[in-house]
């Protein structure tokens, strides 16, 4: 059993979803009277996916980044998302994140504290 690196992919995604207002604080609103447009976090996505030492030191505080067994602390199939900087205290205890995790990976994830800055990406 080991967890595809689209799955991976799909839990590092789901942490920018739920932590969004983390990740980015919204956009201008094109009428320059309203208020910023929320943002879900997504147009960050690209620089959260980029692999591992691709990353600027900006780019790791501001985006979770994910890693397999041959750069984090798991074994083979298995993969860790580490994110401190910006992140939200103690974001790898959210229940709203185990929650929407099972969601969006239909099941086949779980997701674990290494410690207070690093998630264990598992299979179920
Ligand atoms: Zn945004």
């Amino acid at each position: 059993m080991s967890v595809s690196r689209t799955d991976a992919a799909t839990v590092l995604k789901t942490i920018l979803t739920t932590f969004n207002s983390y990740v980015c604080p919204g956009h201008p609103s094109p009428d320059a009277d309203d208020l910023d447009v929320i943002c879900d976090g997504t147009c960050m996505w690209t620089t959260a996916q980029k692999f591992g030492q691709a990353k600027t030191w900006a780019e790791i505080d501001a985006t979770p980044t994910l890693y397999d067994h041959t750069q984090g602390e798991v074994s083979k199939g298995n993969w860790s998302i580490a994110w401190e900087g910006n992140a939200p205290d103690e974001w790898v205890f959210s229940e709203k994140l185990t929650e929407n995790v099972r969601e969006t990976t239909g099941g086949r994830v779980f997701i674990e504290p290494i410690n207070t800055c690093i998630l264990g990406v598992y299979p179920r």
